[in-house]
């Protein structure tokens, strides 16, 4: 579905992404992980059409992606949820997931969509009016998840969802990431908390400084000693 292949990337003169590979199936949850600043959330960014790889490919669906703007790549089915959420503090969870939908015009099947992620998110039913900026962590992690799949998108990009939130949120996050995916979305994950990552995705590469340095079976991973030595705590 998705191929990153070789791809470069740069801010100004720093050399963030080095010939990165990346390969991504229909129906699977991929995850990058690897330690503060090797590029992971560098990689969404290239992908979602915010930064532009310098040279290298990535194609979507056997469409090259490498050049084209961020809004033609959400029409096409790809939607980011950012490092940070990124929800519009000012406005309701309702505005917040409406303005999800912004690129298309399908008004019952929007009202569809909408139904499906006040189903899958009840937190944010309860809470249709608020303003999204006096929402908890979880809160807005949902409504940024939430928001994304106003999209209807084919390939979801997650980075770091489990950032800040207490350990039991972290179950609930990763626990509605697999029902996305076993509902038919496709997923690539970026995360820190590597043990959570390795346990729901399919496939794992490592990055280091710009570069992969392991990738298989997210099974394989987490029985690799270098992973558990670097990555999962012993
Ligand atoms: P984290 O988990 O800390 O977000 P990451 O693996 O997602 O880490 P990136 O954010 O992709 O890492 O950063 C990769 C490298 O690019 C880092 O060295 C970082 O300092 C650099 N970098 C990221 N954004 C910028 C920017 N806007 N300008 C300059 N350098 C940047």
């Amino acid at each position: 579905m998705l191929t990153i292949d070789n791809i470069n990337v740069y801010y100004g003169a720093i050399h963030a992404l080095k010939g990165i590979s990346v390969s991504v199936a229909e129906g699977e949850i991929v995850t990058l992980i690897g330690a503060n600043g090797a590029g992971k959330s560098t990689t969404l960014r290239t992908v979602s059409g915010l930064l532009k790889p310098k040279t290298g490919q990535i194609t979507f669906e056997g469409q090259d992606i490498a050049a084209m703007a961020a809004q033609s790549i959400v029409k096409l089915g790809i939607s980011q949820v950012p490092e940070g959420r990124r929800i519009f503090a000012n406005m309701s969870v309702l505005e917040n997931l409406e303005l999800g939908a912004y690129i298309r015009s399908d008004k019952s099947e929007i009202k569809k969509d909408m139904d499906t992620v006040f189903e899958r998110f009840p937190r944010l039913a309860e809470r249709k009016s608020q303003l999204a900026g006096t929402l908890s962590g979880g809160e807005q992690q949902m409504l940024a998840m939430g928001r994304a799949l106003m999209s209807r998108p084919r390939l979801l990009l997650l980075d770091e969802p489990s950032m800040g939130l207490a350990p039991l949120l972290v179950k609930e996050i990763f626990k509605i990431i697999k029902e996305i995916n076993e509902s038919g979305t496709t997923i690539l994950l970026v995360e820190q908390n590597a043990n959570m990552a390795l346990s729901i995705a399919h496939k794992a590469y490592v990055l280091e400084t710009g570069r992969i340095t392991l990738a298989g079976t997210a099974q394989e991973l987490s029985e690799s000693e270098a992973v558990r030595k670097a990555y999962l705590g012993g």
